[in-house]
């Protein structure tokens, strides 16, 4: 008998992981195909409100696997080890069981795993089971690159990156030399070699190249030069975002504008949107660190003096467990309560692609997290960057030196550099920033569109996964 393609779906528990692959997930089934997504217990306890999607593609199906933690456990950034480790014990081992009753004992085998990165287990149990595995880069295509050459930066003396000389250029990332400086690696390279947390990843890393194919949420001509030198690595490759704008494409612009709010882990403070119909045109801040931004009471209370001084209207994305040590409300300090008063909008969260594309917002003080940044970009709104972890630190260096849509505040964090930056990219610099940003947003939506290369990449992926 004929097998049909079932895919199965396994993100990373973390919200910039979880969102992208489901975003994936509706394409696959838009195009007919059946898809499994597979989220931990815990997330798919939050993600209740997905049924309007198993409604509107009868093809998607959700299951669900312990990520092996106490159900108490509050599984938020500051508890991220945590996470990555149980995953990789626990949930490891249910996952072995629960793809092999998929792949033999159910009515629709499953033919093919996509895999996040991060999940990289998952490559070796397909593979046993003889089941095909594809795996979905979650983060950015350039700092996928400067992991992959690890070992060179080993040999070339370039790790760990330390305290000292955060200034010195790079050397032992091909096509980087001149413009990563240490500072620009990504988060990871700041921790010791022999951490955990590091060898766990850069093992994931090394995997993916035991996988048929590899998934970017990133678009054609962005990031060309990257794209090549993975290339040289891997059997296949295929570009296929910014897969939310691809999902607008292809369905109904309304229909995946309010699917794609169901993506999220929090539910979203709409509140925001009445306000920011209030605001002029192209005058609000919108400020948010993503769901693992992290900061210490001493660095918000620079951010709100920055923002406050800077005299711009701004939404302010305040997550509950982004402050580090603290738990709770975050009193407004008495001497800002005044200007927040007069032109701040504090949420715990908002629905941020609909906030982005609101005329109102003209900056974007971002953490550059992979699909902040593509979000930024898509809805051309120049960036103030801050990052913190994982692959922000190389992303803003792009954004900033590379393609130009604005400025990099990294490893800094005082009020007058804070007002300075929104006030050049709100004004000052505005204009020159907003030509390359016209370019690169003109860029990403047409790969996107019928006969772009996103487009074109998603046929050809679905074709390469109906090879059964
Ligand atoms: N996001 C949102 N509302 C918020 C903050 C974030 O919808 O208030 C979404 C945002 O649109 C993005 C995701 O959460 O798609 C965060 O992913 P990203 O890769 O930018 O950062 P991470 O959270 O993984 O650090």
């Amino acid at each position: 008998m004929e097998q049909q393609p079932h895919i199965l779906l396994l993100p990373f528990p973390a919200q910039g992981h979880i969102k992208p692959l489901l975003s994936l997930a509706e394409l696959l089934c838009h195009a007919g195909l059946h898809v499994t997504f597979l989220n931990t217990d815990h997330n798919h306890h939050c993600l209740t409100h997905l049924q309007p999607l198993s409604a509107h593609f009868p093809t998607l199906h959700f299951d669900s696997i312990s990520d092996g933690l106490p159900t108490d456990h509050p599984r938020n950034i500051q508890f991220m080890r945590d996470i990555l480790f149980s995953v990789k014990s626990v949930t490891k081992l249910r996952f072995r069981d629960l793809l092999a009753d998929l792949s033999t004992k159910s009515e629709r085998p499953v033919t093919c795993v996509i895999a996040d990165s991060i999940m990289s287990f998952a490559i070796d149990i397909a593979k046993e089971l003889g089941v095909r595995v594809m795996t979905f880069w979650a983060l950015s295509p350039c700092s996928l690159w400067s992991f992959l050459c690890f070992p060179k930066l080993i040999e070339e003396g370039q790790l760990p990156v330390g305290d000292d000389d955060m200034d010195r250029m790079v050397r032992g990332v091909p096509g980087m030399e001149d413009l990563l400086r240490r500072r620009d690696l990504p988060g990871l390279y700041r921790l010791k070699l022999d951490d955990p947390f590091f060898i766990s990843i850069i093992e994931d890393i090394m995997a993916m190249t035991r996988t048929s194919a590899l998934i970017f949420n990133t678009f054609d001509n962005l990031e060309d030069p990257t794209i090549s030198h993975i290339a040289s690595l891997f059997s296949r490759i295929y570009t296929i975002g910014p897969l939310t704008t691809l999902l607008t494409s292809r369905i109904e612009h309304d229909v995946s504008r309010s699917l794609s709010s169901f993506n999220n882990l929090c539910e979203a403070d709409r509140s925001c949107m009445t306000w920011l119909d209030s605001q002029s045109l192209r005058s609000v801040v919108y400020v948010s660190f993503g769901s693992t931004g992290l900061m210490t009471r001493g660095q918000l209370l620079e951010f709100w003096h920055g923002m406050v001084n800077s005299g711009k209207p701004f939404l302010w994305v305040v997550r509950r467990d982004g402050i580090e040590g603290a738990e709770g409300e975050h009193p407004i300090p008495e001497e800002l309560q005044e200007g927040t008063k007069e032109r701040g909008f504090l949420v715990d969260w908002a629905p941020q692609e609909e906030v982005l594309a609101h005329q109102a917002v003209g900056g974007f003080l971002t953490h550059n997290g992979w699909n902040s940044t593509l979000e930024g970009i898509v809805s051309g709104v120049p960036m103030v960057c801050w990052p913190t972890i994982a692959d922000h630190q190389i992303n803003s260096r792009l954004v900033s030196e590379v393609w130009r849509i604005g400025l990099d505040m990294k490893d800094t964090c005082d009020r007058s550099t804070i007002e300075m930056m929104i006030r050049a990219v709100m004004e000052e610099r505005r204009e020159e920033m907003m030509k390359s940003m016209d370019r690169i947003v003109k860029l990403a939506h047409d790969c996107v569109d019928q006969g772009g290369s996103s487009y074109h990449n998603l046929d050809k992926l679905i074709e390469d996964i109906k090879q059964v």
